[in-house]
C-alpha cells in the first residue's frame, strides 16, 4: 500500500534529468573530497607515529653514550691506579738511598698518599661496575622497545600504502564518474552548480515544508509548486542552491506527525477529526473532515483520489459526534489537523501534502489494524468507529 502511494506520487512529481544527474554528481563529488583527505591523512598519520620512534630512537641512543662515558671513566680510573702504583715503586726505590729521617718521613708520607689515591679510584671503578649492570638492562629495554615499535610502524605505513593505493583507484574512478556525470549535466546549470559548490559547500538543496533546506527560507507558494511539479530548474533565491523535490523524503516527514516506526493516534476529543469511509453514498472511497468550533459542526468531504470537495460545506448544531453520526459509524479514524482558515485557503481540492499526509496515515492506521494489535488506542482496537452518543 505504503508503495502504492509512493508510485502515484513519483508519477506525479518527476524530477528533472538534470537534477537527477546533479544529485549523482554531488555524491561523486562528496566521494572524491572523502577520499582525497583520507589520502591526505596517511602520512600524517605515520608522521607522527615516526616521532615516536624517534623519540625512542634517542632514548637508546642516550643509554648507550651513557655506557660509553662509563668506559672511558674506568679507562681514566684504571690509567690513574697504574700510574700511582709506579709512582710508589719509585718512592720505595729513593728510600733506600735516603740520608736523614725527615726525608724518610717524607717519602712515607708521599707512599701513604699515592695508596689513598688509588684506593679512592678503585672506589669510583667498583661504583661504575655496579652501575653498569643498570645501564646495561637501560640500553637492552631500549633496544627491544625500539625493534618493536619499528616492526609495528612497518606494518601500519604498508597498511597505509595499500589504503592509499586502495583509495587512489577508487578516486580515479570515482572522477571518472564524475566527468560522465557532468557530460550528462546542461552547461549552464553545471557552471552555476560548481560556483554555488565552490562558495557554499553545496550547489543543490531539498525542498521540504515549502522550505530550502540549506538557507531555512521559506518558498513562495508558487516557486513551491514549481520545484514540487519539476518541469523547469528552480534556484533559491536566497541561496542560489539549485532545489529539487525529492517525494520520497517527504514521505517520513509529513505533517501531521505520523512515524514511520509507531502510529500517532488521534486524540478522541479533538476539535477536529478526520476519517476514511470506503463507500459513502455512490462516491465511493472519501475522507470526511468533521471541525468543532463554538458548538456548531462543520463536514467537508474530499475524493481520496483527486482530492477534490465533494458537494457543499455542511453546517450542523452541536458536537460532530452528535451532529454527523451516520458518518462516523463505520469510519476509520485518522491523524489530521489543519485550522479553519487552512480548510478554506485549500478551497475545492486538498493540496498534495495534505493528501499524501492522509492517504499516508490511512496506510498506517490498516497496517495496525491488519497487525490487530490489542490496546485501548481506538484506531488499533477498532478500525471502525461507533457514533457516540
Ligand atoms: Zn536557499
Amino acid at each position: 500500500m505504503r508503495h502504492r502511494v509512493l508510485e502515484s506520487r513519483q508519477s506525479k512529481c518527476l524530477m528533472l534529468p538534470d537534477i537527477e544527474n546533479l544529485l549523482k554528481l554531488q555524491d561523486a563529488d562528496k566521494e572524491i573530497r572523502r577520499l582525497q583527505d583520507e589520502i591526505a591523512e596517511f602520512p600524517k598519520r605515520v608522521a607522527v607515529i615516526e616521532q615516536q620512534l624517534a623519540g625512542h630512537k634517542a632514548q637508546l641512543e642516550k643509554a648507550q653514550a651513557a655506557v660509553k662515558a662509563d668506559e672511558a671513566a674506568r679507562r681514566k680510573y684504571d690509567t690513574a691506579i697504574s700510574d700511582l702504583r709506579g709512582k710508589i715503586s719509585k718512592y720505595r726505590d729513593q728510600s733506600l738511598d735516603v740520608k736523614t729521617n725527615d726525608q724518610y718521613k717524607a717519602l712515607l708520607h708521599e707512599i701513604q698518599f699515592a695508596e689513598k689515591e688509588i684506593g679512592a679510584n678503585e672506589d669510583k671503578i667498583l661504583e661504575l661496575m655496579v652501575n653498569a649492570d643498570a645501564r646495561d638492562k637501560e640500553v637492552k629495554a631500549a633496544q627491544a622497545e625500539l625493534k618493536a615499535e619499528s616492526a609495528a610502524i612497518e606494518k601500519e605505513k604498508e597498511q597505509a600504502r595499500l589504503r592509499t593505493a586502495e583509495d587512489e583507484k577508487l578516486l580515479a574512478e570515482w572522477r571518472g564518474k564524475r566527468d560522465t556525470m557532468r557530460a550528462g549535466v546542461n552547461e549552464d546549470l553545471l557552471r552555476h552548480y560548481e560556483r554555488v559548490s565552490k562558495f557554499r559547500g553545496s550547489g543543490l538543496s531539498e525542498v521540504r515544508d515549502q522550505k530550502c533546506m540549506a538557507c531555512r527560507v521559506m518558498l513562495r507558494p508558487q516557486t513551491y509548486n514549481e520545484v514540487r511539479t519539476g518541469l523547469q530548474t528552480i534556484i533559491c533565491d536566497s541561496c542560489q542552491r539549485i532545489l529539487y523535490f525529492n517525494p520520497a523524503e517527504e514521505m517520513l516527514d509529513l505533517k501531521p506527525s505520523t512515524t514511520r516506526v509507531k502510529r500517532h493516534h488521534p486524540k478522541i476529543d479533538a476539535p477536529q477529526a478526520w476519517y476514511y469511509r470506503a463507500e459513502w453514498g455512490d462516491i465511493g472511497e472519501v475522507f470526511l473532515c468533521l471541525t468543532t468550533s463554538r458548538g456548531q459542526s462543520s463536514r467537508r468531504v474530499y475524493d481520496v483520489h483527486t482530492g477534490r470537495l465533494i458537494g457543499d460545506i455542511l453546517i450542523r448544531e452541536g458536537d460532530y459526534r452528535q451532529a454527523f453520526p451516520e458518518d462516523i459509524t463505520g469510519a476509520m479514524r485518522l491523524n489530521g489537523s489543519w485550522t479553519e482558515a487552512e480548510l478554506d485557503a485549500f478551497g475545492t481540492e486538498l493540496p498534495m501534502v495534505a493528501l499524501d499526509s492522509l492517504r499516508f496515515d490511512l496506510d498506517h492506521a490498516r497496517h495496525e489494524a491488519a497487525a490487530g494489535s490489542h490496546s485501548k488506542h481506538e484506531s488499533q482496537t477498532v478500525p471502525t468507529e461507533q457514533a457516540a452518543s
